[in-house]
């Protein structure tokens, strides 16, 4: 865990501020959740706080509170660099470097000329100037949680923040089944349900907004599914076509990696999705137990996350993807058969 100067934040947040909350591109529930949630808690300490999103998140976390209140940076940029060039001080949510808000942000951001506050769960966060970093967290969420108890004020949250901070909790622990899960996260959701985060609504906001088409594509995914026992791995392919064919939404293929990993004796599972428009494929990794899809992505995909959830890019198409995927695995064959034993 890093702590660097966050006893020097709270001096400097006694007076009021005005601050900007980032999430990282491609929105999560974490992001979201933890953005808000901490854009909450500053509004009631008296500070004016503006949330920026690089760019579209999914349907299914707009009920969030205060999300009609975010910017995002490619649609409504005039607001954006306006909210930034009058800020005190920039959070950094959710990520662990600066890239990951994309390039037209990322370079907006090397401009800034005052401090950033980063609270991300990431591995090898870059360096600034306040920083809470801790990779052992089930979220930022959790950490944004425990962000307020170090202000001495977690009496300040309400169920806006506790409903915030509940969702990506959630989200990111897979509903309290990650091994990040602790006891200690179980502490904080009951606290949060305490404060007014209205947990049954929550899960069915979250996952009971499928559209029918969403379902089909779901559908087109399993049936996409490839496994390779010898190396207790599975994968699915989505091409763009595909994504049509079932008019893919944005967050429409949220979780659906986690199939792969679901299969019974699967510790490697990855999803890799055409975007032809950003030519690029976009790519989930998933493990189970000691084999690091961190690694795996930084190493191979230019990506990167954390030890069990990472994700990744390739700008090469989607064939020649496949056989650079496969022709890993031999490599890793010993560490995949022995990443997990239930
Ligand atoms: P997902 O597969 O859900 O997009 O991402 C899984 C985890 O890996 C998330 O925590 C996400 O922030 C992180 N991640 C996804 N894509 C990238 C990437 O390109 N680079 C890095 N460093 N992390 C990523
Ligand atoms: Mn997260």
């Amino acid at each position: 865990m890093v702590l660097k100067r966050i006893e020097e934040l709270s001096e400097y947040l006694k007076e009021p501020r005005n601050i900007v909350v980032i999430g990282h591109r491609n929105p999560d529930g974490d992001a979201m959740g933890s953005t808000l949630g901490l854009k909450h808690y500053l509004d009631k300490k008296g500070h004016e706080t503006q949330v920026l999103m690089p760019n579209e998140y999914p349907d299914f976390l707009h009920w969030l509170p205060g999300s009609e209140s975010v910017y995002r940076y490619d649609r409504q940029n005039n607001q954006s660099v306006k909210a930034l060039s009058k800020s005190d001080i920039v959070f950094l949510l959710d990520f662990n470097a600066l890239h990951r808000v994309g390039d037209d942000m990322k370079n907006a951001l090397e401009k800034y000329e005052n401090d950033f506050a980063l609270i991300d769960h990431h591995q090898q966060p870059d360096e600034f100037t306040y920083m809470y970093s801790d990779t052992s967290m089930s979220s930022t969420c959790q950490m944004v949680y425990n962000f307020i108890d170090m202000m001495g004020d977690t009496s300040l949250i309400d169920q806006d923040i506790a409903t915030c901070l509940y969702t990506g909790i959630m989200t990111d622990t897979g509903s309290f089944r990650f091994r990040s899960t602790t006891s200690k996260t179980h502490n904080i959701i009951a606290e949060l349900i305490d404060k007014g985060a209205e947990n049954d609504k929550i899960h069915s906001k979250v996952y009971d907004a499928n559209s029918y088409s969403r379902l089909m594509l779901l559908g087109q995914c399993l049936s996409n599914l490839k496994v390779l026992p010898e190396y207790k791995t599975a994968y699915i392919v989505l091409t763009q076509e595909e994504k049509d064919k079932f008019n893919y939404e944005k967050g429409d293929t949220e979780g659906v990696v986690n199939y792969a990993l679901s299969l019974k004796g699967i510790v490697f599972a990855a999803i890799f999705i055409e975007d032809v428009e950003q030519k690029l494929i976009k790519i989930s990794f998933r493990s189970k137990g000691k084999f690091s899809v961190n690694t795996f992505a930084r190493n191979y995909f230019e990506g990167g996350g954390h030890d069990n959830a990472a994700g990744g890019r390739s700008t090469i198409p989607v064939k020649e993807t496949i056989t650079k995927f496969t022709a890993l695995l031999p490599k890793y064959k010993n560490e995949l058969q022995t990443s997990y034993e239930a």
